[in-house]
């Protein structure tokens, strides 16, 4: 009988549980190694005065890919996890005081976009339509190719590149449905949020507000963190060998190949394959640095890295009535947004900001009658900025004004009883964000063809990388589930003997 082979996963964040769940499922042994003393990574959770409040992501999307992922682990999804569609999307609140709010259903979707934009339904639909295949050929081979192409392949990629019009830029996509410059850009402005610039990077992104707008967003009770609690039991279930509280802090080497790695607590892990779910600058300057050439890493360092964000955590002692689950507010046009993300501000800058009100669908999160509210604010990196403590009192006194007076929200300030806040210099100690950038390294206009092999390292045999974070800009939680099946079919795929 032939020695079941382990996997060694470095980070316990939801691309590396991910793995391990499939990864055990297929046959391998398993040691997933996560420093902090819970899983979950980014999707983790903050307490205090009975609030409770997902520390970063809150769209719950795509959640086709995780009926995948149950149904080849062998078990009933519904047993563990029930996702509810969201009745809107998300709500656009303008300074003008005019909104949009994204219903799920298209008739009242349609109405929406109507008040700016004549005949919507059938430009929504065109809309859907062409971007339904794009979709598909992203995830099936952008995402979805990770070996080296053959030349013939790379041809026939940027063949298909030009027929979906991926390489138009992304405003100039938009612009082929819409005329409206608000519904463009509620279109645009997420991506542009997250450092996706609609006047520069291809169209290949106009897949996220599709994917959220025809198949919507959902909701979990517990939150994003109530799936982690899930994938524990089932790791549990299947016996991988989970270690917190524990870092890993050396690898140890037989030329290109790693051997075993060495943690915190001075324990050693051997293993056949290794796999970083951690942030790909950071992997490979702490572990690689003697193992690949300095070029490479300079190289990562001088790529274009995401913006960071400021989070605010706000405990209301109230209920609000004209809140949705998720609610944007747009102070700016969409260049003034872009512009944002790579500028010196002062303490008179009043931003657009994202705004979560997750008690308007679960009790479980807050006092009866009460709101757990989180307010996201993108701000540049910490290549721009490094002492937001200093400046920001100003900015949120203007964002609670706005709450008040702009969003019609009486009281808000005195309605405050739970207030925390993480500035980037906080994502560096948590979470080990290089510069504070929440999405790591974005694509420029030609990156999405180069993105095509980055699973498996170019340097060392044996080393897998699972997060998508840090190869493709924007994602999710889903997309690393999605990532997480790629990595480990190759891994399977490899082994196979
Ligand atoms: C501001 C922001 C908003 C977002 N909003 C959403 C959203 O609304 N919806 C959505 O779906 N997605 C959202 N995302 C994306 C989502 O959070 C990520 O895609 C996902 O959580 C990343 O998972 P991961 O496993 O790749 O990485 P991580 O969650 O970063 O996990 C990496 C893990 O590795 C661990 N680790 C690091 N170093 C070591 C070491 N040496 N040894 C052991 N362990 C180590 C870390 O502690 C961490 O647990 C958002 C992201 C950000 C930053």
């Amino acid at each position: 009988m032939t020695r079941k082979k382990t996997v060694i996963i470095t980070g316990g964040g939801m691309s590396g549980i991910v793995s391990a769940l499939r990864l055990s499922r297929a046959g391998f042994a398993v040691v997933l190694i996560e420093k902090n003393k819970t899983l979950g990574g980014k999707v983790s959770q903050i307490k205090g005065n009975g609030y409770t409040f997902e520390l970063i992501p809150s769209f719950i999307e795509y959640i086709e890919v995780y009926e995948e992922l149950f149904k080849y682990l062998g078990l009933d999804i519904k047993k563990y996890l029930n996702f509810k569609r969201l009745e809107s999307a998300y709500k656009f609140n303008f300074s003008d005081g005019t909104y949009i709010n994204a219903y799920r259903d298209k008739n009242k979707l349609s109405a929406e976009f109507n008040k700016f934009e004549k005949n919507s339904y059938k430009k929504i639909n065109r809309f859907f339509k062409e971007n339904k295949e794009k979709s598909a050929f992203i995830k099936n081979n952008i995402l979805g190719n990770n070996s080296n192409p053959s030349i013939t392949s790379k041809l026939n990629l940027t063949l298909k590149y030009f027929q979906l019009s991926i390489l138009q830029k992304y405003w100039k996509n938009i612009d082929k449905y819409f005329t409206s410059e608000k519904v463009k850009l509620i279109l645009s402005f997420y991506n542009a949020y997250f450092s996706i610039d609609p006047y520069k990077d291809a169209s290949l992104f106009t897949v996220i507000p599709y994917e959220e707008l025809s198949k919507g967003i959902y909701s979990i009770k517990g939150g994003m963190s109530s799936v982690i609690d899930s994938f524990e039991i089932i790791l549990n279930e299947m016996k991988v060998k989970v270690i917190k509280g524990d870092e890993v802090s050396r690898l140890k080497f037989n030329n290109r190949n790693i051997t075993s790695v060495k943690l915190k607590s001075g324990k050693e892990i051997k293993g056949d394959v290794f796999l970083s779910d951690i942030n790909r600058i950071d992997f490979n300057k702490r572990f690689l640095s003697k193992k690949i050439p300095s070029s490479y890493i300079n190289k990562l360092e001088k790529s274009n890295l995401s913006n960071s964000v400021i989070t605010i955590y706000l405990g209301l002692n109230k209920k609000f009535k004209n809140l949705e689950y998720h609610n944007f507010y747009i102070n700016n046009n969409l260049q003034s947004i872009v512009n944002d993300l790579k500028k010196i501000h002062n303490e008179e800058w009043i931003p657009s900001f994202y705004f979560v009100n997750p008690s308007k669908n679960d009790d479980t999160i807050a006092p009866k009658g009460y709101t757990a509210l989180s307010i996201l604010i993108s701000v540049p990196n910490l290549k721009y900025r490094n002492n937001w403590e200093k400046i920001f009192p100003e900015i949120k006194d203007s964002i609670y004004r706005i709450m008040e007076e702009d969003l019609n929200m009486k009281n808000f300030k005195n309605s405050i009883k739970f207030e925390k806040i993480m500035y980037p210099k906080d994502w560096i100690n948590k979470l080990s964000l290089y510069k504070g950038s929440i999405l790591g390294l974005i694509p420029d206009y030609w990156n999405p063809i180069n993105l095509v092999s980055q699973k498996k390292s170019k340097y060392i045999s044996n080393l897998y990388f699972s997060s998508v974070g840090d190869i493709y800009s924007r994602p999710g939680v889903s997309w690393e589930i999605l990532n997480a099946k790629i990595v480990s079919e190759k891994i399977i795929s490899n082994c196979r003997v």
